[in-house]
């Protein structure tokens, strides 16, 4: 099956012309198979020895420690080890380990993740916070909340507590609660697009941007309420589109720009993007260029960041 073709019309306004063609191939391209070692359980001595026993040839990502690299093929073989059985790896693609690196959160801190399941990211998160501290983890999706649940526990995650509730109630009911919030929004998911899987691709239209946008604002609202002085929130989208990411954080700053800064992220790669200045009729703030677009390869999923500070007053 070919990409939707408003998809791809729209695409090519968005990413650089140069780059648009090897970009389109990666979504009918196998993805290099990415996981990392689950530090409460294990470590990257004893995950290496496990996949050494099992045969399986792995790369090391170099930039971030305890991060692996393996061939499409060898996926079943180490969904077959102990080490995956026993929670001991995560396989997940390097655009969401970008995400907790970027946020950074400390042990002992208080921090949220707000649109948690499958709990990719509140993992990552527990193992960077040691386990300590307090995570709180929200998904309102009811199999998706079970799921999440299952993953924390499967990896021995202690210190995450888990609500089955809507992101955007969560700001008026825990005001200034959090030091770090992690907001990977529902998106329209397009750079999981692949065209031998038709159904990454069966709810998109060209609407449906625009109809995630008015969620990911009052959710990114809810982010902000949610947020302590002097606290970080970074928001994400596996999202392309304009409306998903520089639309919903140009509403966050209309209304509440004078309480925040963003703050400039670098990666340790070169397939970025700086955000749009502007789409349509609409004409981004300046601050927005300090976030970032991950543009795919066939290791690295489409991805945008942005990550913010709320001021103290
Ligand atoms: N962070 C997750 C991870 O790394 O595994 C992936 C999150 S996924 C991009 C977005 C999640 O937001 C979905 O699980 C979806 O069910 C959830 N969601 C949808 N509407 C929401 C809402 N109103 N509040 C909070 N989460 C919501």
């Amino acid at each position: 099956m070919s990409l939707p073709e408003a998809f791809v019309e729209k695409l090519s306004q968005i990413v650089p012309r140069e780059q648009f063609q090897s970009i389109l191939k990666t979504f009918d391209a196998p993805k290099q198979i990415t996981f990392r070692v689950n530090t409460i359980k294990s470590s990257s001595k004893e995950l290496e020895s496990q996949l050494e026993s099992a045969n399986i040839p792995y790369e090391r990502i170099g930039w971030m420690e305890g991060v692996y690299r393996i061939a499409p093929q060898d996926k079943l073989r180490l969904t077959q080890t102990d080490a995956f059985y026993g929670g001991k790896l995560y396989i997940q693609n390097l655009a969401s380990m970008v995400a907790p690196l970027i946020l950074a959160p400390c042990p002992e801190e208080t921090v949220l993740d707000l649109a948690a399941a499958p709990g990719g990211k509140t993992l990552m998160l527990a193992g960077m916070m040691q386990n300590t501290g307090w995570l709180s983890a929200v998904e309102p999706t009811r199999e998706r909340f079970f799921r999440l649940r299952a993953n924390l526990e499967m990896q021995g995650v202690t210190n995450a507590h888990t609500y089955m509730t809507d992101g955007r109630s969560v700001g008026k009911k825990c005001p200034e609660m959090f030091d770090r919030i992690m907001l990977d929004a529902p998106c329209s998911s397009e750079a999981r697009f692949k065209t031998h899987e038709p159904k990454s691709m069966s709810f998109w239209s060209i609407h449906k941007a625009k109809e995630t946008s008015k969620l990911q604002r009052r959710l990114l609202l809810s982010a902000y309420d949610a947020l302590k002085p002097g606290g970080k929130l970074l928001y994400c989208t596996c999202s392309f589109s304009p409306e998903e990411n520089e639309s919903p954080l140009q509403h966050l700053l209309e209304r509440h720009g004078e309480h925040l800064i963003t703050l400039p992220i670098t990666l340790p790669f070169n397939n970025l993007q700086k955000p749009l200045k502007r789409w349509g009729k609409e004409v981004f703030d300046d601050r927005i260029q300090n976030a970032v677009r991950i543009l795919p390869t066939d290791t690295i999923d489409g991805f945008f960041l942005c990550l913010l500070e709320k001021k103290v007053c």
